[in-house]
C-alpha cells in the first residue's frame, strides 16, 4: 500500500489514540510510511482551539520519536500548517528551523470564517458559494508562491459540506492556484477523508486532479486520520482516483526532500 502522508495527534484537541496504536493499524494495512502531520502552533492566537501551544511541540516531537523506531512502517515527522493572513512572519521563521520531513500547506479559514468547521456550516447558506471558492483559491495561490510549503492539503476542501460553484467556473479559478502549485515545485495529496464527510467525495475531484496532472504536480496519499482507525482509510479507492486521473507514481519525503516511487500494482 502508499505512504500515509497526514495523519493527525491528541495534541491538536479533536483526535484520539496513541501514536503507537496509530502505527500498529498502519502496520496492519501494509502502509509504506506513515508521516505524522498534526495542525501547527501558532503563537499569534490563530484558531488555538484547534492546534497544540508552541510549549507542547516538544512534547510532539517526543510522541513521534517514541514509535520511530523497531517495526515498519517508516515514521516520518511533519507538520500541516495553516497558510492565513498574518501566519509568514511566524512560519518564515519558524518553519525550516524545524527538523521535519515534509510540510502540508492547507487552508481552513476565509477571513474569520472556519468554513469547514461543522458549527460554521451554516454561513454557508448566507455567501455568495463561487465568490468564496475564488477566494480559497487565491489563498493557495498566495500559500504556493510562499514556497513555504511540499504539498497542499485536500485541494478543494470548500465541498466538505457540498456547496460548490459550476464546474466551468472551478476550472477558471482553480488555474492560477494550480499553475503556482507547479511553478512552487510542489505536490499535491489525494486526501481521502472527504468520503468521511457530508460531500462523500475524496479531495481533489477528478477533474482538480486531472488539471494537477497535466501540469505533472506529483501526488501523495493522505488520511487526514483523527484517529487510529482511520490511517490508511480507503486508499484503494485513492490510488484507483490517482490511476484514473493518470498518475503511476507518487512521492514520499525525508528531510523535506522527495523521492519518486511507482503506485502498487492492483
Ligand atoms: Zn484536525
Ligand atoms: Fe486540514
Ligand atoms: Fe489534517
Ligand atoms: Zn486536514
Amino acid at each position: 500500500m502508499v505512504s500515509d502522508y497526514h495523519i493527525h495527534t491528541v495534541l491538536c484537541k479533536h483526535a484520539e489514540g496513541e501514536p503507537k496504536a496509530f502505527k500498529k493499524i498502519a502496520a496492519n494495512r501494509n502502509i509504506g510510511e506513515m508521516c505524522f502531520t498534526d495542525h501547527v502552533p501558532a503563537p499569534d492566537g490563530y484558531d488555538p482551539a484547534n492546534r497544540m501551544d508552541i510549549g507542547q511541540y516538544d512534547c510532539y516531537r517526543e510522541m513521534i520519536r517514541s514509535v520511530s523506531g523497531g517495526e515498519p512502517p517508516r515514521v516520518l515527522m511533519g507538520i500541516e500548517a495553516d497558510y492565513y493572513d498574518g501566519c509568514l512572519s511566524f512560519l518564515r521563521d519558524w518553519l525550516p528551523r524545524q527538523p521535519l520531513d515534509f510540510v502540508l500547506g492547507s487552508v481552513h479559514y476565509l477571513n474569520n470564517w472556519g468554513f469547514d468547521n461543522p458549527d460554521e456550516r451554516a454561513v454557508w447558506d448566507s455567501v455568495d458559494v463561487k465568490a468564496t471558492w475564488r477566494t480559497y483559491f487565491q489563498l493557495i495561490r498566495e500559500l504556493a508562491k510562499t514556497r513555504l510549503f511540499d504539498a497542499v492539503a485536500h485541494l478543494d476542501l470548500p465541498k466538505k459540506f457540498g456547496y460548490r460553484p459550476p464546474d466551468a467556473a472551478l476550472i477558471e479559478m482553480a488555474k492560477p492556484a494550480l499553475d503556482e502549485i507547479a511553478a512552487a515545485g510542489m505536490a499535491i495529496e489525494i486526501n481521502s477523508s472527504g468520503l468521511r464527510r457530508p460531500v462523500g467525495e475524496i479531495y481533489p475531484s477528478l477533474m482538480l486532479l486531472e488539471m494537477a496532472r497535466e501540469r505533472e504536480i506529483p501526488i501523495c496519499f493522505g488520511s487526514d486520520a483523527h484517529r487510529p482507525e482511520e490511517v490508511g482509510y480507503m486508499f484503494e479507492e485513492s490510488l484507483r482516483l490517482a490511476r484514473q486521473a493518470g498518475y503511476t507514481r507518487s512521492l514520499r519525503f525525508s528531510a523535506r526532500s522527495r523521492s519518486f516511487h511507482p503506485l502498487p500494482v492492483c
